[in-house]
C-alpha cells in the first residue's frame, strides 16, 4: 500500500513511555499527570451514567455536543479573556484537541495549499497536512529563546499560503506568544485569506504574572482564527480525550462537516459531566499558580546537576540541555537516560520535521512533588 505518511513509524511519545515501564524508570516523558483528577469530577460521571432521570445520557450527543457544555464553555471563554463566544454557532465539543486540529486542517486546507508550522511543535500537524494532500512549509524557533521573527516568517508567506499553525504555550519549549507577536501576526494575514490554526491547549498554563495571549482576543484575527482547547489538560483528565474548538460561524459550519462524518459526536456522558463541574469549579483559575510551583520546585531541586534548565514561560514542560554532559544525540541519549538513570524524558529532535538536534530534552513536571524530587535526586547523579 502507498502510505500517506510514510514517515510516521512510530509515535515518540508512547515509545518514551513505554520504555519507562519497560526499566521502571520515572515517566517523565510523555506528557500527562500523574496525580488523580478532582473526586467531584469524576463522581459527577458515575451520577451522569446512572441518573435516569436523563435517560438518554447513554445515547448519542448532538454533533456540535451538548449545549450546556458550551454555553459553560462560551461563559469561561468571556470570563478569562474578554472574548465573546456565541455558544450554539461558534463552539464544538471534539474528540481531544487533536481531533480540533485535524478537522481544522481536513476542512480548510485543499491539495497543493501551503500550511505554515512553527516547529518545534506538536506532532500531530504535519501528518493531519499530508493526510488531505497540503504542503508543509516549516519556520524553525531557534534555542535558546525559540522567539519568532516575524520579518524572516513574512518572507514564508505566499500565494498558496492557506493556514498558520500557532502554539502558545508551546509545546515543548514552554514559550509563549505575547501581544506584540499577535500584532505582528494580525498585519502579515491582513487582506488575506489565511487561516490561523491556534493550538491552546495549555491556556492556563502561563508563569511569572504573564497573560494567555488567544488570536481570538485580536479583532483582526478573530474572524479567521480556529481555537483549539483541551479537558485532558485543564482537569488533569488526558485519557477521556474531549477539548472542544472555537471559531466564526463560517467557518464553524465546515469544521463541523468534518466532524460529523469523521467521529459524528463525542461522548455524551462525559460532556454532562464537564458540564456540571465547569457549573461548579474554578479549578482553571487556580492552574497558573499550581504549575507554576511545580516548575519552580523541580528547577530548584534540580540545581546542582550538570544539566542547563532553558527558561520555561508556560505549558508543563520543561527543557533540559544536556550538552555539558554528552556529545550523544537526544535520541541516544533520552533511551540511555532511561535504562542507567531511571527517567524517561523527549528527545526534543522528534519534534521537528528535519529531526534538528540541539542536545534539548523535554520533562514533564504534571506529576506529584514527589515523584519530582525523586526524579530530581536521579538526574542530579547524571
Ligand atoms: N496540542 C498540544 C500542544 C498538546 O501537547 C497535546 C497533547 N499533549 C494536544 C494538542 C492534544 O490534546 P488532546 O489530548 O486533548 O487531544
Ligand atoms: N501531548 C502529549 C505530549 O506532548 C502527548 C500526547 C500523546 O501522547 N498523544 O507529551
Amino acid at each position: 500500500i502507498k502510505s500517506k505518511l510514510p514517515y510516521v513509524t512510530h509515535h515518540i511519545f508512547s515509545e518514551m513511555s513505554a520504555l519507562a515501564t519497560r526499566y521502571n524508570a520515572i515517566n517523565l516523558s510523555q506528557g500527562f499527570p500523574n496525580f488523580e483528577p478532582s473526586q467531584e469530577l469524576l463522581d459527577l460521571v458515575g451520577i451522569c451514567l446512572n441518573d435516569k432521570s436523563m435517560p438518554l445520557v447513554n445515547q448519542y450527543a448532538p454533533i456540535a455536543g451538548l449545549p450546556f457544555l458550551r454555553e459553560k464553555i462560551a461563559e469561561k471563554v468571556h470570563s478569562s479573556y474578554g472574548i465573546e463566544v456565541d455558544w450554539d454557532k461558534e463552539v464544538t465539543i471534539t474528540v481531544g484537541a487533536t481531533e480540533g486540529i485535524s478537522a481544522t486542517i481536513s476542512a480548510f486546507v485543499w491539495p497543493g495549499e501551503e500550511v505554515i508550522l512553527i516547529e518545534p511543535c506538536y506532532d500531530s500537524y504535519k501528518p493531519a497536512v499530508d493526510t488531505v494532500g497540503g504542503k508543509t512549509v516549516i519556520y524553525t524557533m531557534k534555542s535558546p529563546d525559540f522567539k519568532i521573527d516575524w520579518d524572516e516568517f513574512a518572507k514564508l508567506i505566499t500565494a498558496k499560503t492557506r493556514m498558520i499553525c500557532i502554539s502558545t504555550p508551546n509545546n515543548p519549549t514552554g514559550t509563549i506568544m505575547q501581544e506584540e507577536d499577535m500584532l505582528k501576526l494580525s498585519q502579515l494575514v491582513h487582506g488575506t485569506d489565511i487561516i490561523i490554526m491556534s493550538d491552546e491547549v495549555y491556556e492556563h498554563m502561563v508563569f511569572d504574572g504573564k497573560t494567555h495571549e488567544s488570536p481570538l482576543k485580536y479583532d483582526a484575527l478573530r474572524e479567521r482564527t480556529v481555537s483549539v482547547f483541551s479537558f485532558g489538560k485543564t482537569y488533569h483528565i488526558t485519557g477521556w480525550k474531549v477539548g472542544y474548538c472555537i471559531a466564526a460561524p463560517e467557518l464553524t459550519v465546515e469544521i463541523r462537516k468534518v466532524h460529523q462524518n469523521s467521529v459524528f459526536s463525542v461522548s455524551h456522558p462525559l460532556q454532562k459531566a464537564l458540564a456540571k463541574y465547569m457549573d461548579i469549579s474554578d479549578d482553571h483559575l487556580k492552574l497558573p499558580e499550581f504549575y507554576q510551583k511545580k516548575r519552580d520546585l523541580f528547577s530548584e531541586a534540580v540545581k546542582g546537576s550538570r544539566f542547563k534548565l532553558l527558561p520555561c514561560a508556560g505549558s508543563y514542560f520543561q527543557l533540559f540541555d544536556y550538552s555539558d554532559i554528552s556529545n550523544e544525540n537526544d535520541y541516544d541519549f533520552c533511551v540511555r537516560l532511561i535504562q542507567e538513570h531511571g527517567v524517561a524524558a523527549i528527545p526534543v529532535s522528534r519534534l521537528y520535521t528535519d529531526f534538528k538536534d540541539d542536545h534539548l530534552i523535554r520533562l514533564c513536571f504534571a506529576k506529584t512533588d514527589e515523584t519530582l524530587l525523586k526524579a530530581a535526586a536521579l538526574l542530579k547523579e547524571v
